[in-house]
């Protein structure tokens, strides 16, 4: 007995290497008589509209012994074909596939990447049915082999061949990689995984990437489930390796990830260089998303609607929590100390201190405006947003912290932390949609009390978060370290070749009072008269080649005239130096509380 045709059949072939084309052949066994087509315009995981369409083209259609049927574009990433329902419909088109990120394709003659959501065709109607992929292997390029976490049908030793995806949603959740890449493989709590590197240098110690990946993966699949098995039959690693880029989209069971060369693992190397440390962090970041993100998810994105955009408040809890945990779970893998945890920590704190936004725009509310504000950065971005990826870490933080204290306040020997609280959602939402009341009751469940106020205050609010006290009571001692000379000022500046260019003027900043834009060339200064010392001789001005030069320059000087260019024309800005501001700086007190918090299992 022959099995039926799989209703959709994607054949994509590696069109031209060197003109970055593939070209995909999509048959519909069984279309519609006006069959509607459309591409998506964003990838879930990544929150901006990407008009992938930009990139198809030479879109056709035909029934039959090659008989063409018209083809009539709606919109910008919508067609109508005009066809005959009794014989299947073949459209063929070309995608230009030329961004090295993890969010769209690429083909060169080294590599080919690609998302289905940058080549594959939604047909309306059918996207509940089977979707096949076909990878033919190709004629003239040798050595390649193919990565992908879709399930095989009939492939040869290298990969290629076909693929089966239940649907149109795993079809374009599985990513595909191509090339002559490096490969390793271990199991977590008995489940393979596969780690595969493309672009690495020949110093790359992939031994030791596998067995950090490890203890990362069996440390979050323990996290969620105990001894249980994680949600996936099968996971997959894609990482590429470039001079410079980093990033990663997560995926049901696979991710995708960029970073640079340098930060890979070299062999003959012990200590774990910070770039490195980076990467587990992503890679931590990533993996966790294959519960928080993709299976526990906004209940707004229980179906993805790909041809805009899909809204929700909730990515402080789906970005933020995640980058709580990425961390964290690194510490209780055993891939960092205390210290190292907390120095990360502290970053995390600084960045989100020195960001104006956090008393303009709540993470609820980021969340929300992420399609026009975190992925649209301007210079204005700090001053008027702030990140639900570093603040929503930093709530999780306060509410994990919280419900320790109050748990030990009340004499519990074993207090719920934000750990039980993940896992409950996990198993109130079946590993579904969430909504921001499955959050609310789980932490009075968890905690005993109403969390509304805490809700209304951290996750809707602008206010301070109470990290100083919190962290305090978990033995850790926050002390005030002389801030960078460009948060003194309120200013970001970039430095390049001599000069000093004004990116951001911070919110209510030395800068902004003194008239600073962004765009304007800081060429240099005039100290001004100071009690203890006279006005400079002439002539008095000195050229500044980078930000630091004023501490050279001005000293002590609390008062300093800017010589500025903007639009050619020359500016003289008076600015008042502040003195010293702080920023802070996390060490250990208590090391018993700190381990209790940071190194337990709960
Ligand atoms: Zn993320």
């Amino acid at each position: 007995m022959q099995n039926a045709p799989t209703p959709l059949h994607y054949r994509i072939e590696i069109g031209d290497v060197h003109a970055h084309l593939f070209r995909v052949t999509l048959t519909i066994a069984r279309p519609a008589a006006l069959q509607r087509v459309s591409l998506p315009v964003w990838i879930p995981g990544s929150y901006l509209v990407r008009e992938f369409s930009k990139n198809l083209q030479g879109l056709q259609a035909h029934q039959g012994a090659r008989t063409p049927v018209p083809v009539e574009q709606l919109d910008k990433c919508s067609w109508r074909i005009d066809c005959s329902p009794a014989k299947s419909l073949v459209l063929s088109y070309q995608v230009i596939a030329h961004d090295n990120s993890v969010r769209t394709a690429w083909l060169d003659a080294e590599r080919g990447f690609f998302n289905g959501t940058s080549l594959c065709l939604q047909v309306q109607g059918q996207e509940k049915t089977p979707h096949l992929l076909e990878l033919p292997a190709p004629k003239n390029i040798a050595g390649w082999s193919v990565a992908t976490s879709l399930t095989a049908r009939k492939i040869n030793q290298h990969g290629f061949g076909t693929y089966v995806a239940a649907d149109y949603d795993e079809l374009v959740d599985c990513p595909v990689e191509m090339g002559a890449f490096w490969s390793g493989a271990f199991r977590a709590r008995g489940v393979p995984h596969r780690f595969v590197v493309a672009g690495a240098a020949a110093t790359f110690d992939g031994d030791q990437l596998l067995t950090d990946v490890r203890k990362i993966c069996e440390t979050e699949i323990r996290f969620w489930h105990g001894d249980k098995k994680p949600p996936y039959k099968n996971y997959l690693f894609m990482l590429n390796a470039v001079d410079d880029g980093y990033g990663g989209l997560e995926h049901r069971n696979c991710t995708a990830l960029i970073c640079h060369r340098k930060d890979l693992p070299r062999l003959g190397e012990s200590k774990t260089a910070e770039g490195y440390g980076m990467l587990r962090g992503l890679i931590s970041h990533e993996y966790f998303h294959a519960w928080n993100a993709k299976r526990l998810r906004p209940a707004e994105f229980e179906s993805y609607r790909y041809e805009r955009e899909n809204y929700t408040e909730l990515l402080w809890f789906f970005e933020g929590f995640t980058s709580y945990y990425d961390d964290l779970l690194l510490r209780r893998a055993g891939l960092l100390d205390n210290a190292g945890y907390l120095k990360l920590l502290n970053k995390t704190i600084n960045q989100v201190m020195q960001t104006p936004g956090r008393l303009v725009q709540s993470v609820a509310e980021a969340s929300f405006d992420a399609w026009v504000k975190y992925y649209r950065p301007d210079e204005n971005t700090p001053n008027a947003t702030v990140s639900y990826y570093t603040k929503g870490a930093l709530v999780a933080l306060c509410f994990d912290l919280t419900l320790r204290s109050e748990g030990r306040a009340r004499g519990e020997t074993r207090p719920a932390t934000l750990d039980d609280v993940m896992r409950a959602l996990w198993l109130r939402c079946k590993a579904g949609p969430l909504r921001e009341a499955d959050v609310a009751e789980t932490l009075q469940a968890a905690g005993q009390r109403s969390f509304a106020p805490e809700l209304a205050q951290w996750v809707h609010g602008t206010g301070e978060l109470p990290l100083k006290a919190l962290l305090e009571q978990h033995g850790v001692a926050v002390l005030p370290e002389p801030a960078q000379l460009a948060h003194r000022l309120g200013l970001r500046v970039s430095e390049s070749q001599g000069s000093v260019q004004i990116k951001t003027v911070l919110r209510g900043g030395a800068a902004e009072r003194a008239g600073f834009a962004p765009g304007d060339e800081w060429l240099g200064l005039e100290p001004a008269a100071t009690a203890r010392r006279k006005a400079p001789s002439s002539p008095g001005g000195w050229r500044m080649s980078q930000l630091d030069d004023l501490l050279l320059y001005a000293g002590e000087a609390q008062k300093v005239f800017a010589l500025v260019s903007r639009d050619k024309r020359l500016l003289r800005l008076e600015l008042a130096v502040p003195p010293d501001l702080t920023t802070w700086r996390l060490a250990v007190q208590d090391a018993a509380l700190v381990d209790a918090w940071l190194a337990r299992r709960t």
